[in-house]
């Protein structure tokens, strides 16, 4: 599975972390263990100009998007390889799942929305 970005109501586009408008979400594939199985799903992730400023990976891609009012697809595809260093990031370092994180996914799961 590929990284997927969404971009297609940047307005909605929200920081779960801070409430902020979110530069940029994107879904990156992950594997949850549930039981003994595991399942393969994605997780959101926001990059956020104010949560992720100090994240390193996200450095480039924030100078980047900094110059954007709003980001659209030209944008993006422009931005190649500092957002391939934040996606790669990603990647390597999937966000873990907590406990609650895994109880909004059931109920995303249970609500048909995944
Ligand atoms: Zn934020």
């Amino acid at each position: 599975m590929d990284i997927e970005i969404v971009l297609d109501d940047a307005d909605s586009l929200i920081c779960h972390r801070c409430g902020r408008a979110a530069l940029l979400v994107v879904r990156v594939p992950t594997v949850m263990r549930m039981g003994s199985g595991q399942v393969s799903g994605r997780r959101t992730v926001e990059l956020c100009s104010h949560c992720d400023r100090n994240e390193v990976s996200a450095q480039g891609v924030l100078a980047y998007f900094s110059v954007y009012e709003r980001i659209d697809r030209e944008a993006v595809d422009a931005a190649g390889p500092v957002l391939r260093e934040w996606l790669d990031y990603l990647v390597a370092n999937p966000p873990r799942y907590t406990d609650s994180d895994m109880d909004q996914e059931i109920r995303d799961w249970e609500s048909g929305e995944m």
